[in-house]
């Protein structure tokens, strides 16, 4: 099983400095099974509960949860620090970092010839693997690569997340791939659908350097295909997520607006969690809009029965315009 390297000196201090009487601890699913060294190191000194829902990113802080416990204290595992969020005053949030332990360097040498035709190399990486990245420019460079980091939004250079790819447009136009250091496709398709360049996955976990062109264009082709599905669309239910980082009332109403103006149906849809049982009941909906986490519309299109299209995209919709569609401005990833 993988694990990881969290500061729990850090977050006991912090717990000590703050006299807190009661917590709340919310991470990731993947995390979630290693929190027990850190939650008998809590119980012994506060009050501290375990948030059991998701936690998707620095989007989803449980302010709701924390708030309902009577709690002002939240240590979110796992993500760098609130993402589209203004923590209210009366609230403390820690963020920690949640480093993975697992062998990358040796997957790297064992993979390299793959990136043979594409130095300068540009190096990127989620959050759990940002602590190797000066590991990997090293052992690159060792074999003749030039390696650029770039710096964008977030606070550790090369990091990005699922809607902030900015370190990776940073230095675009100056490299001729993307390395990108995480588990799954998630990190590298948002890097190539915002950029466009050659992407590779370096995924310690499977072991491979995997090129990410050939999956993102059979996504993309996939959207393509659910936005011309919604060009006939009578009745939109427009998403609004109650996800502190993820709530946008203001753009829903706007698309709301802009449905009605062109004499079709918009539905307010108000949800935590988004997900087709939750949306299958409004039977009478043809298409959704989402103004939340704008991965949502691409990643887990195959699993709504409806087409999802997000706020960039709802323009192209409704003029018709889907020939005129550009991926990498329509998906509002930074
Ligand atoms: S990609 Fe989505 S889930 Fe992740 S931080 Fe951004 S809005 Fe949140």
């Amino acid at each position: 099983m993988e694990s990881y390297e969290i500061d729990i000196p850090r977050i006991v201090k912090w717990v000590l400095d703050e006299k807190v009487d009661k917590v709340l601890v919310q991470a990731p699913d993947g995390i979630k099974p290693h929190l027990k060294e850190l939650l008998d190191s809590l119980s012994k000194i506060t009050s501290a509960y375990i948030s059991g829902s998701h936690t998707w990113g620095g989007c989803d802080i449980a302010l709701q949860e924390a708030d309902a416990l009577g709690v002002k204290h939240i240590i979110h595992i796992g993500h760098h620090g609130p993402v589209r969020v203004r923590i209210p005053r009366d609230f403390k949030v820690l963020f920690v970092p949640a480093f993975a332990k697992v062998e990358i360097v040796d997957v790297l040498e064992g993979e390299i010839e793959k990136l043979r035709d594409y130095t300068p190399v540009g190096l990127l990486a989620s959050l759990q693997h940002i602590n190797r990245l000066n590991d990997i420019k090293k052992s690159l460079e060792e074999k003749g690569y030039k390696v650029l980091i770039g710096a964008g939004n977030l606070p550790y250079s090369g990091q990005i997340i699922g809607c902030d790819v900015s370190a990776a447009a940073s230095i675009a136009d100056k490299v001729n791939c993307f390395l990108v250091v995480a588990g799954g496709f998630f990190h590298g398709l948002g890097v190539y659908l915002k950029t466009g360049i050659k992407t590779f996955i370096l995924d310690p976990y499977a072991g491979r350097i995997i090129d990410i062109e050939p999956i993102a264009k059979r996504i993309m082709a996939r959207h393509l295909y659910n936005l011309s599905k919604a060009l006939d669309a009578e009745n939109f239910g427009v998403i609004i997520s109650i996800k502190p980082g993820q709530y946008a009332m203001g753009k829903a109403l706007e698309i709301r607006r802009k449905i009605e103006q062109h004499g079709r149906r918009a539905y307010l849809i108000v949800l935590d969690e988004i997900t087709p049982e939750n949306l299958e009941n409004l039977a009478f909906l043809d298409a959704y809009v989402n103004t939340a986490c704008p991965r949502l519309n691409i990643d887990n299109e195959d699993v709504f029965k409806k087409p999802i299209i997000g706020i960039g995209e709802i323009d192209y919709v409704l003029h018709g315009e889907i020939e005129k569609y550009d991926f990498h401005k329509a998906l509002q990833i930074l």
